[in-house]
């Protein structure tokens, strides 16, 4: 679960870790009166789930009021394409107006779940800003990475090997210090998969701030954190992916023409490195679980049929808790109620197999049923070609 900068940096204010002074605005003449509380000299950031924003437009320093209002009437509504969202871009629905900062030097900080080592890693970098994914591809020695044990956790004097990896000394050294301490603690408590602060500066004045903050929480502890359902911003997700949450669904959005539906995580990896063995693409995927009920197959099918780049369906099921013939009276439902007219190939085996199978050749859609994986792979992209 992502949420936005602003609301990252009230968390990391609550920590103890020094943001800039700011409002959300929600509409231009709030841009406008925040820009003249902050005495004019402000930067103007546009809202998104994605970074990146700085280099598409979406970041702005202004000087007076006017030229606030100005270039928050040109954001508001528009959609910002970064290398994090996609050619249809993220809309920009809230503005954060920061007061200005001079920037003496800007640095790299996150923490994040390494799973090659199940530990929290915290990755360092003196080169922060908006070219760290260039900085990590051409000179990767300037990337400092620390796993941290979770057992005796992030010690003072790790903390202080990476702010002097950073250049620090001084009291600016012992700042970051407390801060990457107060960063660890906040990403543990509040259940991050990544924390990110990109960039971290020093100021002219010679102050660290937390100028930009990514937060991801992870989505299986969200459950134990009740503030956090609320600070979901929905205009920020795919509609197919609010409505998959809702029925309980997995459903991830690819950028193919086959519509994937499957049971179980592990089958639908299998399918989808299956499809692209026989030359085909997939639009999406979208997982119904273990016990699905005929309803929920209905919704997941729907799902599958809203997305607009799905040309053909393919479904993937192992009946063994799920019986066969209700998938069928599912796909069934959820076809006649959208007349879908576009081709499906259904593999699926287990209980009640053959009555399924009847069922779907016998409802006058558009479908063939395949005998085994691959020939159900190949089937469907021979269909689509
Ligand atoms: P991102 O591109 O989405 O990561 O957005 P950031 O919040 O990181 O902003 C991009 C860049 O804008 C930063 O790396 C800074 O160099 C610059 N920037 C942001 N706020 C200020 C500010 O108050 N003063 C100055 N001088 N630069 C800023
Ligand atoms: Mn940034």
């Amino acid at each position: 679960m992502n949420i936005h900068e602003y609301q990252a940096k009230e968390i990391l204010n609550a920590y103890g870790i020094p943001v800039p002074r700011g409002r959300v605005a929600l509409t231009s003449d709030q841009v406008e009166r925040a820009c003249k509380e902050m005495g004019g000299r402000c930067v103007i950031k546009a809202q998104i789930y994605a970074g990146g924003r700085g280099k598409a437009g979406g970041v702005k320093l202004v000087h007076v009021p006017e030229q606030a209002q100005e270039f928050g009437k040109e954001l508001f509504g528009k959609r910002l394409v970064t290398p994090q969202t996609g050619p249809e871009g993220l809309k920009v629905r809230r503005i954060l107006v920061e007061e200005a900062v001079d920037i003496a030097r800007e640095f790299y900080l996150s923490i994040t779940l390494d799973r090659e080592t199940s530990r929290y890693c915290l990755i360092a970098s003196a080169e922060g800003g908006v070219d760290i994914e260039e900085v990590a591809r051409k000179s990767p020695e300037k990337i400092h990475l620390f796993a941290i044990d979770p057992y005796t956790g992030l010690r003072p004097y790790q903390a202080r090997k990476i702010a002097l990896a950073l250049g620090l000394t001084g009291s600016v050294c012992e700042d970051c210090v407390e801060l990457i301490l107060n960063l660890y603690r906040c990403c543990l408590e509040k259940d991050c998969q990544l924390v990110e602060i990109n960039p971290l500066v020093v100021t002219k004045a010679g102050w660290l701030l937390a100028m930009d903050a990514k937060f991801t929480f992870d989505d299986n502890a969200v459950f134990r954190h009740r503030e956090y359902p609320d600070m979901v911003d929905y205009s920020q997700l795919d509609p197919l992916e609010i409505n998959a949450g809702k029925y309980d669904l997995a459903y991830i959005k690819l950028k193919g023409n086959i519509g994937c539906m499957v049971n179980g995580a592990g089958l639908a990896m299998a399918t989808l490195d299956v499809l692209k063995e026989f030359g085909g693409e997939p639009a999406n995927f979208l997982d119904v679980g273990g016990g699905a009920t005929r309803e929920k197959v209905a919704e997941a099918f729907k799902i599958i049929l809203e997305d607009c780049d799905a040309k053909g369906v393919f479904v993937n099921i192992f009946g063994g808790i799920m019986r066969c013939d209700i998938i069928a009276q599912g796909i069934i439902e959820a076809a006649g109620e959208v007349k879908c007219i576009l081709p499906i190939v259904v593999r699926m085996d287990g209980s009640k197999v053959e009555e399924g199978k009847k069922l779907l050749l016998d409802s006058g859609l558009n479908v063939q049923c395949a005998d085994n994986l691959g020939d159900g792979a190949a089937r469907i992209v021979k269909m689509l070609g």
